[in-house]
């Protein structure tokens, strides 16, 4: 280890995790509970020159997500960090949406960092930047916020109640009187045990062909892409953009990490 290049930190396109492990590794993990200038002065007293903020955004980042569960349960906590990994200075005052190349980027540095699932703020957090981007299809590694962004419905075949699918014992909220003057109830009204079984669930929205489209053509080059002009193609382009920021950053890390190990 005392032989990684004292230029590693001021490398162009640094990763995250790979800065993180490499402070790991040179300062054990005590580190991740230091104030910021005393990692600073303590990599510096090895020999590691000065780097850039963006570098010390990324290192802070990585601390955080390995110190707390934070960003695993808390949207502004999971949105500053989603910055950081990105080398760009969170604002705290005044909280700006997720891009989402960002938020792929960041749920697969967070993956790295610890195996954790993510509470459903954070996932509603990651569905509703989505919304705000037009999209209808989230791509991996964000496909598991899918329910919340095309939230599952149901059709009541007794009644026509139409209702997204929150159902606990898959009957009908209508038919089975879960709701008393719209109050909730536990569970069906006596007398009402059996009512409204027959449902019928589906999706809010379509978007298979979306996921397919994107799916056909993200294993080609860039070079071999061709888009139409139609709302498919122009929803597949921005996904592939994201994709490709995503990749950048995973092949980073694939080479980079090779230096600390
Ligand atoms: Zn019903």
């Amino acid at each position: 280890m005392t032989n990684l290049r004292k230029d590693f930190f001021q490398l162009e396109n640094q990763h995250p995790v790979v800065l993180g492990r490499a402070c790991d590794k040179l300062l054990t993990v005590e580190w991740r509970t230091w104030l910021p200038s005393v990692t600073r002065n303590a990599l510096e007293g090895l020999g590691y020159a000065k780097m850039s903020e963006s570098t010390w955004q990324m290192i802070a980042a990585y601390a955080t997500a390995a110190n707390t569960l934070l960003p695993w349960t808390d949207p502004i906590s999971f949105g500053s960090v989603c910055t950081a990994f990105m080398g760009n200075i969170p604002n705290f005052k005044q909280f700006d949406h997720l891009k989402l190349y960002e938020m792929m980027v960041g749920v697969e540095c967070l993956r790295l960092i610890q195996q954790i699932p993510f509470g459903t703020d954070v996932k509603k957090f990651i569905a509703a930047n989505a919304k705000f981007e037009e999209l209808e299809y989230l791509p991996d590694p964000l496909t598991f916020c899918m329910p919340f962004l095309c939230r599952p419905m149901y059709k009541c075949n007794e009644c026509g109640n139409v209702d997204y699918d929150d159902l606990v014992d898959g009957q009908c909220d209508l038919c089975s009187g879960r709701y008393e003057e719209g109050v909730l109830r536990d569970g069906p009204a006596p007398g009402l045990e059996d009512r409204g079984k027959d449902i019928t669930r589906f999706d809010e929205y379509e978007y298979a062909h979306i996921a397919t489209r994107f799916g056909s053509l993200k294993s080609l080059s860039k070079d071999n892409v061709s888009l139409n002009l139609n709302k498919t193609d122009v929803q597949v382009g921005r996904l592939l953009a994201s994709e490709y920021v995503r990749r950048e950053f995973r092949s980073r890390f694939d080479t980079l990490i090779r230096e600390i190990l």
